[in-house]
This record gives structure tokens, C-alpha cells and sequence, in this order.
């Protein structure tokens, strides 16, 4: 059977706890995320794979599949992160489901957890197949040890298939991605690769090559605290003029009311008293211009108001990640091939733009153009989550048909 060992080794990663967390400022910001990649490190070295390296400082594991030809090919990467998104991870119980029989699924009877078609109309498309979910209580990390195992899996069936030729492929974990750090310090030149994937995305078929532009602003506004009863002409109050803040942004441009290429303004945070206020917005925008315009608005805003309360306000405005289809768009190879790659398995390929960032949109930015491809699984960072074992093997054809394609 092919990919025989890709159903154990996934019910194996999803056990690992390894959670991340954006309050912690190392590398990785967890240690469990480590302890995971030396467990990796060491599976690939049972498979023998060459140059494997975990990198101390920014914890990403690297190794090379070596060539088996010499004939020219490009080299290729794939790419997956270890860490899972911020939602309880402790004790997960995946649960395998075979020949799902396309109705709702008991997730918890204990606790009456049910993930129903009513509320999961894509459940439909599985019925017949093999699915893994949680026990309810926990995510099931299929986002990304999906795409660990699927990497793992072509890259052994490779080994096992020495007639398939291919050149040098290269694999990075790495740590953080939920928390949109770990690919800052990502090494391109030691990674070294023409392009490469991710091994991130969602359902079968996904394959994406644009992302949003995303920054982030904080305001600061600074009140004046005065006893009600003598306020007059003397009280700021930071509450009334966050509030007064928020309203200048435009209603429509939010999250909930954008889709497909509009870009919005998300208020993430905020927290307010007399005294002081606080409030965080994080932009998104696909067109580089109106992002630009996006930041202007946001800085305009504080303008405005420290015109009316004389100087209250103050922002840290920074920028987060850039669109990688700016820099895929020069040079195509890496989606072209994806999608011949996905047409050769009867896979029809579906590219839309990814209305968030990747690890790719980091590392293309770095010099190595790196869409993004599923990995087989839907409803990711929660306890509805769960993944397509049939989806999965196709994830893995995938990248062995990209490994035979690249052949320059
Ligand atoms: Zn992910």
C-alpha cells in the first residue's frame, strides 16, 4: 500500500503538544516545539536523509534528498511549520473515522460535542472516505502536521522508488508560523532552492500564490482623569475618544462584510479606561497600492483627533508581511508546475487568494518564490478541525509529481 505509514506517523505528530505563543519572545516560543523537532530530526535520519541540521538559533530542521541524476533539474523546496494555532492542544485524542458515512459526527458523546452536516455542509464531500477528528475538546494540529507527514511520506517513498528521478530536494520545519514569527529568520541562502512550497494550505486542490499585504497599528491615546464633579474643560476621557477613534474607520472594510481580493481594517484589540486607552488594528490589503493608502488612512486618523484633543494620541505602525504573488508573478515556475503537477493526478488544482499570510509570503520575499498547496484538511484552528487521510496521500503524490516535473 502506498503511504502505509502515513496514518501512524500523523496519529503520532498530532499528539505532540506544541502549541505557540505570541506572548513569548523566544526562539522557538515554546519549548515543546523544539523537543517535536528533535523527534523529527531524528526520523530523518533513520530515512537517511543528507545535511540534516537543526538550526539553534532561528529552529528550523533542514535536510536534502539528495539527486539521483545527473541531469539538470531545479532545485525545489517543501516547507511546514511544527507549532499548532492558539487553541487548546493538551491530550489530543485524534479519533479515525473509516468510510465515513457522509452524516453529523459524535465528536464527544460524554460532553455532547457534535460536528454536524448542518453546520459543515463539507462534510459531504467525504463521505467514503477516511477522515481524523478530535475528541471535541482539543484541535487536531492537521494544521500543519498534515503537511510534516505528507513531506516525510513523498520524501520516503522517493527512497523506495529510486526508478523515479528526481535533483536535489530540500525540507525545512520550522517553528511559529501560527504566530506569525517563525519564517522572520528563516535562512534562504542556507535553504538554497529555486522555489519551494509550503505544505499549509487547506482542502484538495488549493493552490495559492497571492497573500495580503498585513501591517499593524496601535494607538495609544493618553486621557486626563478628573473627579466627574470638576471635569469641566479638564477631563479627556481616553474611552470617548476611542470610541470616536474606531467610527472614523470605514463600517463595510472589516473582515465580516470583505471577501475575495478587498482588503480590510480588523480592530484586534482594545482596552480602555479614563486615563488611558489602547486599541489595535491590523490591515490587510492585496494591492500593494491600496495597502499603501490603507496606512496613510490610519496615520490621518491620528492626525485628526490630535487636532481635536490636542495631542493624545500616539501609534507604533509597522509592517508585517507583503504579498508573495509581486514577487511569484516574475517568476512562475514554482505555480506552473504545482498546477501541471495537480492536473497529472486528476487533481483540479484551485488557486485563490489566500486572505491572510503564509510562511511563503516571507520567504519569497527572501528570494525563493514559495506558493502555497493543501494539505487535506478543513476547519483548522479549532475543535472542528479534521483531515482526509485520502487527501493527504494526494497531497504527498503532489510533491513527488512537482519532484519528477522540475526537471529543468
Ligand atoms: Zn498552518
Amino acid at each position: 500500500m502506498k503511504y502505509e505509514t502515513m496514518l501512524n506517523r500523523f496519529l503520532n505528530y498530532v499528539k505532540f503538544e506544541t502549541r505557540s505563543d505570541a506572548k513569548n519572545f523566544t526562539i522557538p516560543s515554546t519549548p515543546q516545539q523544539k523537543d517535536f523537532l528533535k523527534m523529527l530530526q531524528k526520523e530523518l535520519e533513520e530515512l537517511g536523509l543528507a545535511d540534516i541540521y537543526l538550526n539553534d538559533e532561528n529552529c528550523f530542521l533542514t535536510a536534502t534528498l539528495p539527486a539521483n541524476t545527473d541531469k539538470p533539474y531545479d532545485k525545489i523546496g517543501f516547507i511546514a511549520h511544527v507549532d499548532t494555532a492558539d487553541f487548546n492542544s493538551v491530550g489530543i485524542k485524534p479519533n479515525v473515522i473509516e468510510n465515513y458515512d457522509g452524516k453529523d459526527i459524535i465528536l464527544n458523546k460524554e460532553e455532547n460535542i457534535i460536528m454536524s452536516v448542518k453546520d459543515f455542509p463539507n462534510l459531504l464531500n467525504y463521505a467514503g472516505q477516511t477522515l481524523i477528528t478530535t475528541d471535541g475538546t482539543t484541535l487536531l494540529g492537521a494544521d500543519d502536521k498534515a503537511g510534516l507527514v505528507e513531506i516525510v511520506e513523498a520524501i520516503k517513498y522517493l527512497l523506495e522508488h529510486p526508478e523515479i528521478e528526481h535533483g536535489d530536494i530540500r525540507i525545512a520545519f520550522g517553528p511559529d508560523e501560527e504566530i506569525g514569527r517563525g519564517a522572520d529568520n528563516f535562512d534562504a541562502k542556507h535553504f538554497a532552492t529555486d522555489y519551494a512550497y509550503t505544505m499549509d494550505g487547506s482542502v484538495l486542490g488549493e493552490l495559492q500564490f497571492e497573500s495580503f499585504n498585513a501591517a499593524q497599528i496601535t494607538y495609544k491615546i493618553k486621557g486626563v482623569s478628573v473627579h466627574p464633579g470638576t471635569a469641566k474643560d479638564k477631563m479627556k476621557n481616553a474611552n470617548t475618544i476611542a470610541v470616536e477613534l474606531a467610527a472614523m474607520f470605514p463600517e463595510k472594510e472589516v473582515p465580516e462584510h470583505t471577501s475575495g481580493y478587498e482588503g480590510f481594517y480588523l480592530l484586534h484589540n482594545m482596552e480602555a479606561r479614563i486615563e488611558e486607552a489602547s486599541l489595535t488594528y491590523i490591515i490587510r490589503d492585496f494591492n500593494k497600492e491600496n495597502f499603501n493608502k490603507r496606512k496613510e488612512f490610519c496615520k490621518e486618523v491620528a492626525k485628526k483627533i490630535n487636532e481635536k484633543y490636542d495631542d493624545v494620541v500616539e501609534y507604533d505602525l509597522f509592517d508585517q508581511y507583503y504579498n508573495m504573488g509581486d514577487i511569484i508573478k516574475s517568476d512562475k515556475r514554482s505555480v506552473n508546475k504545482a498546477e501541471l503537477a495537480m492536473r497529472n493526478l486528476d487533481i483540479t488544482p484551485i488557486i485563490i487568494p489566500i486572505r491572510g499570510g503564509t510562511d511563503g509570503s516571507k520567504i519569497s520575499y527572501m528570494g525563493i518564490p514559495t506558493p502555497n498547496i493543501f494539505v487535506g484538511g478543513e476547519n483548522f484552528h479549532g475543535q472542528y478541525e479534521f483531515s482526509c487521510l485520502e487527501h493527504m496521500k494526494k497531497a504527498s503524490d503532489v510533491i513527488v509529481e512537482i519532484a519528477k516535473l522540475a526537471k529543468k
